[in-house]
């Protein structure tokens, strides 16, 4: 295991994106991103590797590979590769959680494990967006871009392809996020590309 010290300060005064499964992922554009490190979560690797940014690529799957349903007694055995988790590629940074997947593609460089109650001081079950955006703080960065994060922007619940279904838990990660992110000073703001239905706005709400 290898933790996040390494990535203290590394980005500081950069911008993070931080791209979410909604439905609006699939419409991103590489002109979408702003310059500074981008950290995905989940399956949204998928598409936003598919653009080719040459901004670094974080890729959290904090949730691993073992469903385990919010237990923390349910034993976490690796079964990579599952469809649960998106195969890294070389030049991607993978991030795992200590709680959840701790032992997930152990080969793969670089690869840093969040040890989300140690490292954070938040639940280990807390959602991805939360974790992502304290992983930007930690990282130095003095603001966040959030994209894809349609439960936010839009009441829009649905996961984008290829895990597809909903969950309204999804818009609680975001206020999670904008919660730690004003707390350690960090700005955060949600945009989705012009195409959705209300037109590209940036908002700060
Ligand atoms: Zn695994």
């Amino acid at each position: 295991m290898t933790t996040i010290a390494p990535l203290f300060r590394k980005h500081r005064g950069q911008t993070a994106t931080i791209v979410g499964m909604g439905p609006s992922l699939l419409r991103l554009r590489a002109r979408d991103f702003p310059p500074g490190p981008v950290i995905t979560l989940n399956h949204a690797i998928l598409t936003v590797r598919s653009l080719h940014l040459p901004n670094p690529l974080y890729v959290m799957q904090k949730d691993g590979c073992m469903p385990h349903n919010g237990q923390a007694d349910v034993p976490l055995s690796c079964a990579c590769p599952s469809d649960r988790l998106v195969p890294l590629l070389r030049g991607e940074t993978a991030i795992f959680s200590a709680a959840e997947s701790p032992d997930c593609y152990p080969n793969h460089r670089p690869r840093f494990v969040i040890d989300v109650e140690g490292d954070f001081g938040l639940p280990w079950s807390s959602m991805s967006a939360p974790v992502a955006a304290l992983l930007a703080d930690w990282m130095g960065c003095t603001s966040i871009l959030m994209v894809g994060h349609d439960a936010y922007t839009r009441n829009d619940y649905r996961r984008a392809a290829p895990n597809g279904g909903s969950n309204r838990g999804y818009r609680h990660a975001s206020v999670q996020a904008k919660y730690y992110a004003e707390k350690h000073g960090v700005a955060i703001r949600w945009y989705d590309p012009p195409h959705t239905w209300h037109g590209g706005r940036v908002m700060n709400r």
